[in-house]
């Protein structure tokens, strides 16, 4: 089987690796791919926002199967042109990626499916949207309308915080994504992330994760793409997943394909857990980077049964094998990030490095230059173990970190933290 994954980062860098230990995978291309990612696959420059480009490439390659690991072109419908060039395809349609390209519509189709979610307003015109804020309690969280690289929501405990984000949004700073604003409730509780697969009609769990998206130790500091995590999520236990998926995931299921939009690909529900009770924060159309690393870490390489199942449409009877272990990765990002941050630095040590199904160091922002691994992004390095309990994973890749040799790179130092208390 000749497979395409599109994207460039941490996440397509492990789905590339689960997918190559399936003896299925004859051939793998990933576009535009990384330095880590052609060491173990062909990499090819393509414009993956170009649906007609990435249809023609793939059916110049006999490419099987499309995977397209990031938002941006969900959004832009590339799953569609290369649906209807008649490839198969993981990854939904733009209609049925508006769940994470459009708040304001991921707000009403729960509203419709009845799903448990934060309280909210939407707002087209700032004077209206001042109104309304005058009137709610804190803290409140403001949150533009369209795909802002998750930096588009503001958690504000001052009426005047939450005041200068709808000036700011209203304003411009997230161009056309901003001139939609919705206005929520702010959910106590803690949060974590249910992945599962959809295939239009059926809804197979694949795993649980946490991430850290704040900087700083403590979940201080702004908030990044993510700072590391790991699966399983404990407070997403049965009950609450089972709950998830009763009165969330699959009533939202069933209000898609109803609407004539059926969801297929993988769906990430970020849900607010408190009292044993899930609520809806978000959903994504894609896996989570850095979650994806350890859900791969985790399932290997049956991923590529479970992805080629929904993208044809098979998820029925189908179940996800899990060892009974856990997966933490820790971020390498380039000092100065999420702020502005030097790119060209050499990563030394990682040739010493013992990789294994159980280790590994997955490059999100490097290149190759003169031979040399250099930091080519923010978050340059995802460095991902696996053990028996939490804590020998968390052990394990902090290990590997320690033998990174990258003065110019930082990582937060507690991993884990919610999970394992005393340990951090
Ligand atoms: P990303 O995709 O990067 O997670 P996003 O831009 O899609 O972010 P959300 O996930 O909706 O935005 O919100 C970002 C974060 O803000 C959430 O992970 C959560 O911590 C917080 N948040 C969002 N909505 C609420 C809410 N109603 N109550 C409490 N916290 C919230």
């Amino acid at each position: 089987m000749n497979i395409l994954i599109l994207g460039s980062g941490g996440r397509e860098h492990a789905i590339a690796w689960a997918v190559l230990q399936n003896p299925k995978c004859d051939r793998l291309i990933v576009a535009p791919g990384n330095a880590g990612i052609a060491q173990i696959a062909e990499c090819a420059d393509l414009d993956i926002l170009d649906g007609d480009a990435v249809a023609g490439f793939a059916a110049e390659n006999a490419v099987d199967l499309v995977i397209i690991g990031p938002e941006a072109p969900l959004a832009l419908g590339v799953a569609d042109t290369c649906r209807a060039a008649g490839l198969k395809v993981f990854g939904p349609s733009a209609a049925a990626a508006r769940l994470e390209s459009s708040k304001n519509f991921t707000k009403a189709i729960c509203d419709a499916a009845g799903a448990p979610t934060a309280g909210y307003a939407h707002f087209t015109d700032l004077a209206a949207a001042r109104t309304y804020l005058e009137r709610q309690p804190m803290p409140i969280v403001i949150k533009a309308d369209g795909l802002a690289a998750g930096k588009g929501v503001v958690v504000a405990t001052e009426r005047d915080q939450a005041q200068a984000a709808l000036d700011h949004m209203f304003g411009g700073e997230f161009g056309a994504a901003g001139s939609e604003v919705v206005i929520e409730e702010f959910m106590e509780g803690e949060e974590a992330s249910f992945f599962v697969l959809v295939d239009g009609e059926t809804v197979l769990p694949i795993g649980t994760a946490q991430d850290h998206k704040r900087v700083g130790d403590g979940d201080t500091g702004p908030n990044t793409g993510g700072m590391g995590a790991y699966s399983p999520a404990p407070i997403l236990d049965e009950s609450v997943a089972q709950k998830a998926l009763d009165e969330i995931i699959r009533p939202t299921m069933r209000e898609m394909a109803r609407r004539g939009t059926p969801y297929s690909g993988v769906l990430y529900a970020g849900l607010m857990i408190r009292n044993g009770q899930p609520r809806l924060v978000e959903y994504n159309a894609r896996f989570g980077d850095p979650e994806c690393q350890v859900l791969m870490m985790r399932l290997g390489g049956q991923a590529l049964d479970l992805i080629q199942a929904c993208a044809e449409g098979r998820l029925e009877g189908m179940e996800a094998h899990w060892a009974d272990d856990h997966a933490l990765t820790v971020v390498l990002a380039a000092r100065g990030y999420p702020g502005s941050y030097d790119k060209g630095s050499v990563i030394g040590g990682l040739d010493a490095l013992e990789e294994s199904a159980s280790a590994m160091v997955f490059h999100a922002g490097t290149a190759l230059r003169e031979g040399k691994v250099t930091a080519n992004g923010g978050r340059v390095l995802n460095v991902t173990a696996r053990g028996e309990t939490l804590a020998e994973a968390r052990a394990a890749a902090y290990g590997m970190v320690e033998a990174i040799d990258w003065p110019e790179g930082f990582c937060r130092s507690d991993i884990g933290w919610r999970a394992l208390p005393g340990a951090v």
